[in-house]
């Protein structure tokens, strides 16, 4: 398939451990109204726009988003299908929620709860084995980053998250590269650099699927996005859209996040 086909531009909401039932519910009656005044929506499709709440609001968001053209995805998954495993979630039991996507290994994820590359690389698998399509984070931390070795690293999680992956699955993982240093800090990576990262990140999938494979596999850039900032990442062709936490928290915020998305590609967008 061509680029313009798979690489529709992806707004991805990272809600983290953020938002009762109640306020995703206020969340939702907001920011429709809010979205649908900017988009025009007689008019202007929307582009693909995803929101990862926490486990307990996808049942709510499920619902209150089924007739809009906004997926639904989870921040973690487990790789078994059931079992003894107490407080962790299944592939299986996502899809049964509505998610099409899931998060897998977000820094906070392996920095904070220990989650090895190995972990990260069977969690990929057993989404894609579900259907589910993964949004594999990787990033540098600010010392790897100063020693010269963000390129090195993030080619190396790249190549680590997708070592369980076949070739023919691989369009349907979406890579989103989130320098640690620039994850809630207000500090965004300049998009040159990013676009850098991600042309090596393309360079990785490509030497281990084979040339051009790559092109067909959305990369996002997430850091400190907001709608002031997101048209300079939007505008670099490397940069498929956005993994976005704290700004994706305001409806009036995250509509705005939206429209500029698909401002700045109005020729890529899904309908
Ligand atoms: C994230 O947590 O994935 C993220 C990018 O957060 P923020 O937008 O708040 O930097």
């Amino acid at each position: 398939m061509g680029e313009s086909e798979l690489r529709v531009p992806l707004l991805a909401a990272n809600w983290k451990m953020n938002k009762t039932v109640g306020e995703t519910v206020s969340f939702v009656g907001a920011f429709i109204p809010e979205v649908r005044s900017l988009l025009d929506s007689t008019r202007d499709p929307w582009p693909e726009v995803l929101i990862c709440p926490p486990f307990t609001s996808l049942p709510a968001l499920s619902s209150l988003l089924a007739s809009y053209p906004v997926r639904i995805g989870a921040q973690n998954v487990y790789w078994q299908a059931k079992g003894a495993f107490t407080g962790e979630i299944s592939p299986l039991m996502l899809k049964d929620l509505g998610c099409r996507y899931v998060i897998v290994g977000h820094s906070e994820r392996r920095h904070i709860m220990g989650e090895t590359g190995e972990m990260v690389a069977r969690k990929v698998r057993a989404a894609l084995d579900e259907g589910l399509k993964p949004v594999l984070c990787v990033g540098e931390t600010l010392a790897e980053r100063e020693k010269g070795e963000a390129l090195k690293v993030n080619s190396e999680m790249t190549a680590g998250g997708l070592s369980e992956v076949k070739k023919e699955e691989v369009s349907q993982v979406v890579i989103a590269y989130e320098p640690v240093w620039a994850i809630g800090t207000g500090k965004e990576a300049r998009p040159d650099d990013a676009a850098q990262v991600i042309g090596r990140i393309r360079e990785t999938v490509d030497s281990l699927f084979g040339k051009g494979v790559s092109e067909d596999v959305r990369v996002l850039y997430g850091g400190s996005v907001k709608s002031t900032n997101i048209r300079s990442f939007m505008m670099c062709e490397e940069i498929d859209g956005a993994l976005v936490g704290g700004a994706s928290l305001d409806p009036v915020e995250f509509a705005r996040l939206v429209f500029e998305v698909l401002r700045a590609r109005p020729d890529r967008r899904t309908g």
